[in-house]
């Protein structure tokens, strides 16, 4: 599934939607470079999840932060990790799964075949405030559409 944004209000719109879908257990890999939106998105989401958005952050010091919600939300950003190896001495897969609901940002950093299914969501800047966000692996045919 593909969809344009026209700026950061529309984003947090499709994550709020895209989070309203979720259910526990889903992890979301976030791809895309500096300033693609992936942290807007994340807001989105987590407010579908009754987390304040202003708590969202983009966690440039905390690699992984769990909100105590129901079901529990996970936000894990691995910028500044090196890549697989180091992605395996955070446990980060201790926190996600099981019946939280969790996204990844830099989901590259997991390197070629991530060890768990995503759904994979693709922020490209296509200049201004336009953004087109692919969304793959969402079993759409049970859930309804964005
Ligand atoms: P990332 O987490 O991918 O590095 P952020 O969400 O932190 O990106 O930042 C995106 C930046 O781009 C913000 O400054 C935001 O205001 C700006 N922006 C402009 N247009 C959009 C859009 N359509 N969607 C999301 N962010 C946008
Ligand atoms: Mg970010």
């Amino acid at each position: 599934m593909r969809l344009k944004s026209s700026g950061p209000e529309e984003t947090a719109a499709i994550g709020f939607r895209l989070g309203s879908m979720l259910r526990p257990g889903d992890i979301v890999g976030l791809y895309g470079d500096l300033g693609a939106g992936k942290t807007t998105l994340v807001k989105g989401i987590a407010s579908a999840l009754g987390v304040d958005s202003r708590d969202v952050t983009s966690a440039s010091y905390t690699i992984i932060a769990e909100y105590p919600v129901d079901p529990p939300f996970v936000h894990a950003d691995l910028y500044r990790l090196g890549g697989s190896d180091d992605v395996e001495n955070t446990g980060l897969w201790d926190y996600i799964g099981k019946d939280s609901i969790s996204v990844i940002e830099w989901a590259e950093k997991l390197g070629e075949a991530p060890p768990c299914k995503l759904i994979r969501v693709c922020l490209e800047d296509k200049g201004n405030d336009m953004r087109e966000i692919t969304i793959e692996g969402m079993d759409e045919k049970d859930r309804c559409s964005l």
